[in-house]
């Protein structure tokens, strides 16, 4: 199962040895009016082949908790474990990739070039070859790397923390500054290599990100996980949806009282639900009231889910709760 001359264990290996677990992590920084608690106790485990994302509003914790998980800050409190290893360990043996949130390329090599002076580093690498045709850079891989667009650059980057073959792959917000074409460029090659079998967690402040590209969103708020779970289940506690129609005959009690409703106002001609179950109220809708038309429905937003799950909209300083639940 491990390579004796690498130290490297191999992908069944990995499987075996359960993924990521993070147990009670805490750390907190040193800020000019106290500490700031970034990661309050978090449990998470993510099992080897999983895509997870890890989602949260700006400074809910995600850097932190990656740079805990990757070996580079060192917790408070708690434990990480990736394979079965220390994050160190882990690192060493080439069993993780990394593409974090700052970091430039070095000019004036190719980007093949490049490519392979990273594979050199590591004990087992994938063919360099390989790295450049699993993210679309083969025809670009004599272009030198200054010369780069965005989504070139983001899609280099992205080869150097695979070219060590690695099981774990961690991206910190990698389209952060990419267009909609670089995006849904970079997601799909994203895709490609989880579905190699490897195990991806990546941060992101956007719904629709997680949505598309994880089979799971784990969602941070102040430093916690506030829920975890399948995206199509965090989607659906992202609150209410909307329902909008015109329809000037129905009194708003009754429209309340339909299956899947929360609460029901009208605007003039307009009737406007909030639903709970928006499938559900429309075939009620329709059912009872079969003149309404303009039918829209409107999903809700992650700020809306920060509302719902958090209790309060959230306002990125990370004591704020704290101070509240000083208050009382
Ligand atoms: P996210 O990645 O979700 O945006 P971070 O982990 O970067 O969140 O930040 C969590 C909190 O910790 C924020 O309040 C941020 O300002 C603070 N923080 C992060 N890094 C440092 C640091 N090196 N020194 C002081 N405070 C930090």
């Amino acid at each position: 199962m491990t390579n004796a001359a690498t130290g490297r264990i191999d992908g069944e290996a990995a499987k075996t040895n359960g993924g990521l677990r993070l147990d009670g992590l805490v750390k907190s920084y040193r800020g000019p009016q106290g500490p700031i608690r970034a990661v309050r106790g978090i449990d998470v485990s993510i099992a080897a082949g999983e895509t997870a994302a890890l989602l949260g509003p700006n400074g809910a914790g995600k850097s932190t908790t990656i740079d805990m998980l990757l070996g580079l800050a060192r917790p408070d409190g708690g434990t990480v474990a990736v394979f079965g290893r220390s994050p160190r360990e882990a690192v060493d043996a080439g069993l993780v990739g990394a593409m974090l949130q700052t970091g430039g390329l070095i000019r004036d090599l190719s980007v093949r070039e490049l490519v392979a002076m990273m594979a050199s580093l590591y004990p087992d690498p994938m063919d360099v070859e390989e790295a450049l045709e699993v993210t679309g850079l083969t025809e670009i891989a004599g272009q030198r790397t200054h010369k780069l667009s965005g989504g070139q650059t983001q899609r280099v980057r992205f080869a150097l923390a695979i070219v060590c073959n690695p099981e774990l792959l961690v991206l910190d917000e990698p389209t952060v500054a990419l267009d909609v074409e670089g995006r849904r460029e970079f997601w799909g090659i994203m895709r490609g290599f989880a579905a190699r079998g490897k195990t991806v967690l990546f941060a992101t402040h956007y719904l629709e990100e997680a949505d598309a590209n994880a089979d799971r969103a784990i969602l941070m708020a102040h430093g916690r996980i506030v829920a975890d779970g399948p995206t199509t289940e965090i989607k659906a506690r992202v609150g209410r949806r909307t329902l909008r129609a015109t329809l000037p005959d129905a009194d708003p009690s009754s429209l309340a009282d339909l299956p899947g409703v929360a609460s029901a106002e009208r605007h003039g001609d307009a009737v406007i639900l909030s639903c709970v179950d928006s499938d559900q109220s429309i075939r009620a809708l329709l059912e009872r009231y079969p003149a309404a038309k303009d039918i829209e429905i409107v999903g809700g937003s992650l700020e809306d889910a920060f509302l719902e799950l958090t209790g309060e909209p959230d306002s990125g300083e990370p004591d704020a709760d704290e101070e509240k639940h000083g208050a009382r």
